[in-house]
């Protein structure tokens, strides 16, 4: 039973308890095991009259928290209690005496010589109590001398015995007696359980006050009479079976409020089961904290990392807008130089592959803004930016205004040329645009990006100048000290040597001379003869052409007027470059030499290439009406060679076709340039022009012409331009004369 019951009850109360319950199981334990004989049939308890709560008489009754404790002990026991309370020294002679069994007391190494103690179950205090305004003593050392009331024979009375201080003691029978020598002024200060002299002076309403903090704090158990170790043996068993059922507990909860220490050490006790509450609300409230906090730091993690994405894309996005062209995807020309750059600082030495850099120009770009509108011109660039990734899978770039670049290996760029036309053709006709180019290369031609670039631009440039498909960049692109001394020389307006000559042209329908072109010679007294391809585009570029033009135009209707008064009347025709037409008043150029020299209108006839007529359309349509309203008409030179449809010449007041000497020179040999010329002659005629085939070196050339029914002809199996003097002899020469071209072919 003992061994089935070890385990149920629940904890006790209290710090002190606890300890206690520890002890008494691990007795309890013990004790199981070694077993007790017959309960006996009853036990005689003793106690003092005067000790609550703990024990005291009331009515003839012995009642308190040890009355009950031993009634129950005795019961789980299976015995019966008996009590009897008395004065303190008369209970404990009559325990030592065997008059009583058991009585509960504080435990002292000096009791356990005469008595039996079971564990303790208890741990009382004591306190020094004196009158109010009494000298104050904080322990017992300070009592030496005093006159100190204690009970005899209690645990204090033993205990001041052992101590070096000799107080004069007044010994009474019990806690009450004690209390009253104090009240009465027989003792000064008494040293009494704290538990019981509380109790009592609670319930008689005395005043006294506790002086210090409580000590002695011992365990209170019960004392057997040493002849009696059975029953000390069993009581242990018994009392051990008490607190392991729960009795114990539950005794103590019922006595409680009165065994719970004084107010203050209640407060004590409140206080520290508030603060391990607190202890308890902080930590859960710490915890509950620390979890919100951890959800708000993942939650502002997450945010943070969500907004550190959308950083990045956007930075991204910005890095893609900064180095990407939005409308083709291809680089922009700052990112292009970048990775070139990164490529040759990374390849420098040994160069195992030669790299190209290659710029390519929509030319007629700006003929198809003009002519379809900005859509349509995006949609080429679009469509060739497609198409030159496609077959040239390597870095490509946009630099606006139909202008692209590549970076390759060296490759032959013709080929790509072809491939990229045949591509454009078949991808959508209504797309096809004209393109020219130019390429630089790696590390021949420069070891850095920018330099390459400079270089494939001149490169490109030269095409354009010398009407090419595609260059590669030859230092003798650059300009020259020759450039320069033209160019300082035309600045500073001291130029001589110039001089024209005049190539006739034959009417293929009449066979006679009945005009010529004007052409510009060049002999400096220091730099010698320079080529009109040399000095021409430098100062067209230059802005300084128009000293030339306006000295052709004066010999033109000088030698016209000339031939006229001759009876040789001859149309001499002008080369007019994009700057005269665009910057000087022609129309007054041409009025005052045509004043000048009383000249007629209609024998000045102007030459203006495709690319000029195309650059401020507005502007150039207006000049040439102004000058068609005084009888000056105009010719488009190389026709062929620019990017304009002839029906988009059509909307300018032109009245002549020059096709060049390209097509022209070389159409026997080559039917592709012959049918371009007969087209050309053809798709004239219907729209009204009168037709000019250029670079005529052949008679069989000059028969075909007429065949395919080309108005005139000039080359040089007509005559070479001649200087003024030889043109108008040639003009004389052959003057009124049918000129048939059976009898010039015969010359
Ligand atoms: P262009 O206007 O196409 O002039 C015709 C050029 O072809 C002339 O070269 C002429 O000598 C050459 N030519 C004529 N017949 C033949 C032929 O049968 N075979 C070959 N191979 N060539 C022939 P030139 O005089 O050297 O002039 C070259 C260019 O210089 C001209 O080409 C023109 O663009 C420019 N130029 C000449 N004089 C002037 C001028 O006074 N003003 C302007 N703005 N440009 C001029
Ligand atoms: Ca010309
Ligand atoms: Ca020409």
């Amino acid at each position: 039973m003992h061994k089935k019951m070890l385990f149920r009850q629940g904890l006790p109360a209290g710090c002190v308890r606890g300890f206690l319950l520890l002890l008494c199981i691990s007795s309890a334990f013990f004790c199981a095991t070694c077993g007790a004989d017959e309960p006996p049939q009853r036990v005689l308890f003793g106690g003092d009259a005067e000790y609550p709560p703990l024990e005291w008489m009331e009515k003839n009754q012995a009642k308190g928290f040890n009355v009950e404790l031993a009634r129950t002990v005795a019961r789980l026991g299976g015995s019966k209690a008996e009590h009897h309370l008395g004065n303190w020294p008369d209970v404990i002679h009559a325990l030592e005496e065997g008059r009583l069994d058991v009585v509960p007391m504080f435990y002292s190494a000096e009791r356990a010589k005469q008595f039996i103690f079971t564990h303790a179950y208890y741990y009382p205090s004591h306190s020094i109590y004196a009158l109010p305004g009494a000298v104050r003593v904080s322990t017992v050392d300070d009592l030496n001398d005093h006159t100190v009331a204690v009970e005899q024979e209690s645990f204090a009375h033993q205990q001041l015995r052992g101590l070096a201080i000799k107080p004069q003691l007044v010994l009474t029978p019990n806690t009450l007696t004690a209390i009253e020598a104090l009240l009465n002024g027989k003792a000064e200060y008494a040293i009494l359980t704290s538990l019981a002299a509380d109790s009592l002076l609670r319930k008689n309403d005395w005043k006294l006050e506790r002086m210090g903090a409580p000590f002695w704090s011992r365990g209170y158990a019960f004392a057997v009479n040493k002849n009696k170790p059975e029953l000390a043996e069993w009581l242990q068993d018994a009392l051990s079976e008490t607190i392991a059922s729960g009795r114990y507990q539950q005794l103590y909860s019922e006595w409680k409020p009165a065994l719970e220490p004084a107010a203050a050490d209640k407060t004590l006790v409140n206080i520290l089961w508030i603060s391990l509450a607190l202890v308890i609300v902080i930590l859960l409230l710490g915890a509950s904290w620390y979890w919100s906090l951890k959800r708000t730091v993942a939650l502002r993690t997450q945010e943070l990392r969500d907004a550190l994405t959308q950083r990045e894309m956007a930075e991204q996005e910005l890095r893609h807008v900064a180095h990407f062209d939005s409308q083709t995807g291809l680089a922009k020309l700052q990112y292009f130089i970048e990775q070139v750059d990164d490529y040759f600082h990374s390849h420098q030495q040994p160069v195992k592959q030669e790299k190209e850099i290659l710029i390519l120009k929509l030319v007629d770009l700006d003929v198809i803004v003009r002519t379809f509108g900005f859509s349509r011109a995006e949609m080429v660039v679009s469509a060739f930016a497609v198409h030159l990734v496609k077959l040239n899978d390597s870095l490509a770039a946009y630099l606006g205004r139909g202008v692209f670049a590549i970076f390759t290996n060296k490759c032959n760029a013709l080929t790509l040329f072809d491939r990229l036309g045949a591509a454009m053709t078949n991808s959508d006709p209504g797309l096809n645009s004209q393109f020219v180019g130019g390429s630089a290369y790696w590390p021949e031609h420069g070891r850095s990006a920018g330099k390459l670039m400079r270089h494939a631009e001149t490169a490109m440039a030269m095409s354009i100048a010398r009407r090419r498909r595609w260059m590669a960049y030859e230092s003798a692109m650059e300009p020259s000290r020759l450039d320069l001394d033209i160019i300082s020389i035309f600045i500073d307006g001291n130029v001589q040597g110039i001089y024209p000559v005049f190539q006739p042209q034959l009417d293929l329908r009449t066979g006679k001379i009945t005009s010529a072109e004007v052409l510009v010679r060049w002999q400096h007294p220091r730099l010698g003869f320079i080529p009109p391809n040399v000095f021409i585009p430098l100062l067209e570029n230059s802005g300084l052409i128009e000293q030339i033009t306006a000295q052709m135009i004066d010999e033109a209707v000088r030698v016209a007027v000339l031939l006229r008064k001759r009876n040789l009347p001859c149309a001499i025709s002008v080369n007019i470059s994009a700057y005269d037409l665009i910057e000087t008043n022609l129309a007054e150029v041409i009025g005052q030499a045509l004043v000048r020299y009383k000249g007629v209108a209609s024998d000045i006839k102007l030459e203006l290439t495709e690319t000029s007529v195309a650059s401020d359309p507005q502007r150039v349509k207006q000049v040439l009406l102004e000058l068609s309203e005084l009888g000056v008409y105009a010719s488009v030179d190389d026709f062929g060679t620019g990017y304009s449809s002839l029906s988009y010449l059509t909307m300018f007041p032109i009245r002549e076709l020059k096709i060049d000497r390209t097509f022209v020179s070389d159409m026997i040999g080559n039917p592709r340039n012959h049918s371009i010329v007969r087209s050309t002659i053809l798709m004239a005629r219907e729209l009204g022009l009168t037709t000019v085939a250029e670079g005529v070196e052949d008679d069989q050339t000059l028969q075909i012409l007429k065949k395919d029914g080309c108005d005139l002809a000039q080359g040089y199996v007509i005559a070479k331009p001649m200087a003024e003097a030889e043109f108008i002899e040639f003009m004389r020469a052959h003057a009124a004369q049918l000129f048939d071209i059976s009898q010039f072919m015969k010359r």
